[in-house]
């Protein structure tokens, strides 16, 4: 889908609601935002840079940045947007350009740029509250999205490999973790946040910072890290033993792969994120660990790690063809060990299809 396309479609969203026009962009820090308040902007312009705000509506399709990028949104912005440069704040020309009935959204604007807005707007200027217009057209990868998204799990998926070979005992997390992130970059993609190496009970924290206590034999190691290419991101997990774990860590490594395999069964089309988050908790709470499961099944993955749709208890998402998720159960035991397997899949018109390809029977790599 080319940048035309996108925003003839969000426009056609626009007008659906009554809008004359909406505002995309990152309204908390405009003009110096980070690459997951602009995803927004990115996704419907092309534009790859740190500084931008769009307008769409039916009628208006234009693009604002400031002389650092203008040659850039000369290169990338797709030519169906009139391309402006801003001298002063970025806020006050968005301000100068709305009219009508416009939409902004209010989980990506600040109330001191809100009350900018209204400021500085003209008469007749009606600011209208909305959230996750575009989100929710980014939900649905295109072709070229999931080749991306594919191309990242591979090359996360090779580091993973890379990893188990040089073996976990003796090593720190800080070191594994740092380890991975430099080869990654080595095969020419960024971390897309930083990765997690969680040993023994340390991996009972689902979000654990990589510490500075070497690995020791025989624990069991959450590795959870992903790759970002052409702005893409990729996202997985598996967990390793450094030498033999014992009956009890292999108990709840089978359980939480039971648990995973049945999940990535289930998924398809028209399945809610609650319904598919149940089906992974069942096995897990039959056996006695539901307590130990805190989190949510899994999250959408795209020009950000963390997007819609969410698989977890309260969604009410509908899983749709193009969606690409994680399916992550875990379990967690207290000052003991923690289990997490995660894999990437992109929902077809058939089930699924599954872009991680790391094996997932429990590797006892020493
Ligand atoms: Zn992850
Ligand atoms: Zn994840």
């Amino acid at each position: 889908m080319s940048a035309a396309g996108r925003a003839e479609r969000l426009a056609e969203r626009v007008a659906e609601r009554d809008l004359d026009a909406l505002i995309v962009g990152d309204l908390v820090r405009p003009g110096d935002s980070g690459p997951d308040a602009i995803a927004n902007v990115r996704w419907l312009t092309g534009f790859t840079g740190t500084s931008a705000l769009a307008i769409v509506g039916p009628e208006e399709r234009l693009f604002l940045t400031d002389f650092r990028y203008t040659e850039r949104a000369e290169r990338e912005v797709h030519e169906s947007f009139e391309r402006a440069r801003v001298e002063g704040r970025m806020v006050a020309e968005l301000a100068k350009r709305l009219h009508g009935r416009v939409g902004f959204d209010d989980m990506t604007t600040s109330v001191h740029w809100l009350r900018r807005l209204e400021e500085e707007a003209g008469e007749g200027v009606e600011l209208v509250p909305v959230q996750g217009i575009v989100e929710d057209m980014r939900r649905t990868k295109d072709g070229g999205e999931v080749e991306a998204i594919a191309e990242a799990s591979r090359l996360a998926d090779d580091v993973f490999e890379w990893t188990a070979e040089r073996g976990l005992a003796g090593r720190t997390e800080a070191d594994v973790a740092r380890a991975a992130e430099a080869r990654m970059r080595e095969l020419g993609a960024e971390p897309s946040f930083p990765a997690i190496v969680a040993a023994g009970p340390n991996g009972a924290q689902p979000h654990a910072e990589p510490g500075e206590r070497p690995i020791g034999p025989g624990e069991l190691v959450v590795i959870d890290m992903g790759a970002k290419l052409d702005g893409y991101c990729s996202d997985g997990t598996r967990t390793f033993a450094s030498g033999e774990p014992g009956d009890e860590a292999r108990e709840v490594y089978e359980l939480v792969l039971a648990s995973q395999l049945a999940s990535l069964d289930a998924l398809r089309a028209g399945i809610g994120g609650a319904e598919a988050d149940a089906v992974s908790r069942e096995p897990i709470e039959a056996a006695g660990h539901g307590e130990h499961y805190g989190h949510g099944l899994g999250h959408g993955v795209g020009l950000e790690v963390h997007e819609a749709p969410r698989l977890g208890k309260t969604s009410e998402d509908i899983l749709r063809v193009g969606d690409v998720v994680t399916v992550e159960p875990g379990v967690y035991v207290p000052g003991r060990f923690g289990v997490r397997i995660e894999d990437l899949v992109v929902v077809a018109e058939e089930g699924t299809r599954n872009l991680s390809s790391t094996p997932k029977e429990l590797r006892v790599v020493g």
